[in-house]
């Protein structure tokens, strides 16, 4: 099948094969690896994998050079582990599945089925074809009626929302079975919906491990909200039923009109347009301000009653610690910061967060290995800032050829994906780089280590779409000055520290370590994308990598370590695990005897224990010994660079009190997040990963 490299012999041997972990080999003969559909034997290896993918992502070049150079270099980034994309387009490329993308959000209607084709049950197709192939959808089902309103066609009344979650979470077990991953969803509900108490409750108390259990569940808040909290105001909850605007001629929802701020902000945006440019965008009869719109919701008898959004808001809290559900999403936040504003306003994400997207799109991801970038000169550690931005390069143009080598299952999902070529270059590996620089991931050295490689790997890939466009033109909705540079929004570090209460400097070292990514000065990229264009309204998205970063051996995303030993449950089994970089220092302090490392796998971590160096001590802090202030710092900084979403999870011990969650959710929306997701240790009966080998 492979035209670039050759028939790959199955005999021979790879040295490259070497860098693939055991674990990684377990999780890619499980399900990446192709086998004859006749014997099921294996008719591939690892870098014969690596090949398929990177030949099939090279053919979408049209020069034949370019294909030839492309391919070599896709797979010299893939086989060196430096990146590596995400799980659909490693299992899919060159096969007869077309999916290549993780990320949809499908749109759904208030009504069963539409001649759009997203009414509720079109939209559950939709699903089950998108996780069939191994995609994760996001909805949001703010559109949708309340329980007990009318239905006019039938004289009955609404089930509301939650009902209809259940039925797609049915669809999505079912499709599980036969399909290639565990199809996973992210549900939204706007904080104004009527039946937002029972969305808050969908997951948590009796109904935890029992509902909903393919759905992560955030809850839309907008800053009126957030501020209504801190007020302790009363805020309406509506019904988004269809009805018209007085004065206008158009047709219009109360559900568009529902969020007074948001309507607020995009007349705002006009009017600054108006100024710049003397010409209007948006039909200016469609906007509508806050006070306008609550007026019309009353009036329309849309207004079910009105809550305490302090009360509304310690409910959510609550949920969150007991279960982990639901998260937020900052849907001003988002809008404020998405590029291609002008297509429309993001409603939902997709299920881990990382991509806020329109009705209809999708996004493929990648993410690159930090930890291969960190090398050693006569014993101290750098960065090698020319393999990464050299990395970079190639690694965008492949998802940018993902975009065109899909297939996509629905003319919809394909037309709204190709309008903006939205693509997510991420990360994984971040805390083991820390750790080989030597700096502990809880320290502003860390934060401020965070913030700068966000900055230089998002200069290096928006500079790459450029070229790309150059090269083979803009995506189609590109608008030169409408379209929103994420350094407009980006906060300044010393920003990010105070307002989360930490303190502190970066020290000298890490500012010699970082020095080639501060001095870069983004806004000259402006200037050249004024001049040559844009191929990718997105170009990076921090993603879970729960997979890959097996497959890439490191530790995921942005996370840090999970636990210096663990027992890890995935579909194919469960593993035990050491970090070989612990094991690695334990030698260097000659203690790495059977006897302390037992002793160390029994909680996960070392803890404050005085026999441990405390070099190690401080390196080596888990997920739950971190601050959560530092979880929330790193996603923060990952964030400002960030023209998608940052997918993180903010681990708690379990111990961890209701105060902290929320202290981080308000805190997140302080930061300029765009969404966030607590998870309290043992708060569900099953988790991925269990702490240690005793608990
Ligand atoms: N995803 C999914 N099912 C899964 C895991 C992931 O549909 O079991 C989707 C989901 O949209 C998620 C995205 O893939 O946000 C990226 O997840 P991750 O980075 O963990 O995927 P990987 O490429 O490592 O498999």
């Amino acid at each position: 099948y492979n035209h670039v490299f050759g028939k790959g012999k199955w005999s021979e041997f790879d040295p490259k094969d070497l860098l693939i972990s055991y674990n990684a080999l377990k999780v890619l003969e499980a399900r990446y690896l192709l086998k004859d559909p006749e014997t099921l034997r294996y008719i591939e290896t690892p870098q014969m994998m690596f090949k398929r993918v990177a030949s099939y992502l090279a053919k979408v070049e049209q020069d034949k050079n370019v294909q030839q150079d492309a391919a070599q270099k896709f797979y010299e980034i893939m086989s060196s582990l430096k990146f590596v994309p995400n799980t659909p387009a490693l299992m899919n490329s060159g096969t007869r599945l077309g999916i290549l993308s993780a990320c949809f959000v499908l749109p759904v209607r208030d009504s069963m089925t539409s001649p759009s084709g997203d009414g509720i049950y079109d939209t559950l197709r939709a699903m089950a074809l998108v996780h069939q192939q191994g995609g994760g959808t996001g909805f949001d089902f703010s559109e949708l009626r309340p329980k007990g309103d009318v239905v006019a066609s039938t004289a009955g009344v609404a089930s509301g929302p939650v009902s209809f979650m259940k039925i797609f979470d049915v669809s999505t077990d079912v499709v599980k079975q036969g399909g290639k991953r565990r199809g996973a969803n992210m549900g939204v509900m706007h904080a104004w919906h009527a039946d937002i108490e029972d969305f808050i409750h969908a997951k948590t108390g009796e109904l935890k491990d029992v509902q909903l259990q393919n759905f992560n569940i955030s809850v839309g808040v907008y800053d009126y909200f957030m501020e209504a909290v801190m007020k302790e105001e009363q805020v309406p909850l509506i019904t988004p039923r269809k009805t018209k605007i007085p004065g206008t001629d158009h047709e219009y929802y109360i559900v568009k009109a529902r969020n007074y701020m948001r309507e607020e902000w995009v007349q705002e945006e006009i009017l600054r347009e108006l100024e710049e440019k003397g010409s209007v965008y948006l039909d200016e009869s469609k906007i509508i301000t806050v006070d306008e719109a609550l007026a019309i919701a009353e009036k329309e008898g849309a207004v079910i009653r009105w809550v305490n959004a302090r009360t509304l808001f310690e409910q959510i809290v609550k949920g969150a610690w007991d279960s982990g559900d639901p998260g937020l999403l900052f849907i001003d936040e988002i809008n404020r910061r998405h590029p291609t504003w002008y297509l429309g306003k993001i409603q939902a994400t997709n299920p881990c967060g990382e991509e806020p997207l329109l009705p209809w799109e999708s996004c493929n991801l990648g993410s690159l290995n930090l930890e291969k970038f960190v090398k050693e000169r006569d014993g101290t550690p750098y960065i090698d800032w020319d393999d990464l931005a050299n990395t970079i390069r190639y690694a965008v143009r492949f998802l940018d050829n993902v975009v065109d080598a899909n297939r996509y299952p629905l003319p919809q999902i394909e037309q709204a994906t190709k309008r903006t070529r939205k693509v997510g270059l991420g990360v994984m590996g971040l805390a083991r780089a820390l750790i080989k620089l030597g700096i502990p991931y809880d320290s502003v050295d860390a934060v401020y280590v965070s913030y700068y490689l966000a900055k230089f790997i998002y200069y290096h890939a928006m500079k790459t779409s450029i070229e790309l466009a150059k090269e083979k033109g803009s995506f189609p909705a590109y608008d030169p000055v409408r379209y929103k540079d994420v350094w407009e929004s980006a906060r300044e570090l010393d920003e990010i520290l105070t307002i989360s209460g930490i303190r502190g400097k970066p020290s000298d070292y890490a500012k010699k370590l970082m020095s080639e990514a501060e001095k870069l000065d983004v806004t000259v990229l402006k200037d050249m994308r004024l001049k040559y264009g844009l191929r990718n309204a997105t170009v990076v998205s921090v993603a879970p990598t729960g997979t890959i970063s097996i497959i890439a051996g490191t530790s995921s995303s942005i996370e840090p370590l999970f636990a210096l030993a663990f027992i890890r449950n995935v579909a194919v089994g469960k593993f035990m695990e050491i970090d070989p970089l612990f094991l690695e220092y334990l030698r260097k302090y000659e203690l790495d005897t059977p006897d302390v490392v037992k002793k160390i796998a029994e909680t996960g971590e070392v803890g404050d224990n005085p026999f441990v160096p405390k070099t190690i001590r401080k390196l080596f802090r888990t997920a739950h010994e971190v601050e959560p202030m530092y979880h929330v710092l790193h996603q923060a900084a990952w964030q400002q660079w960030n023209d998608s979403g940052t997918s993180k999870t903010i681990n708690l011990r379990s111990e961890e009190p209701a105060d902290t969650v929320e202290k981080v959710y308000m805190t997140a929306w302080k930061l300029g997040i765009k969404g966030i997701t607590v998870y309290r240790d043992k708060s569900k009966s099953q988790q991925v990963i269990y702490f240690g080998l005793k608990k």
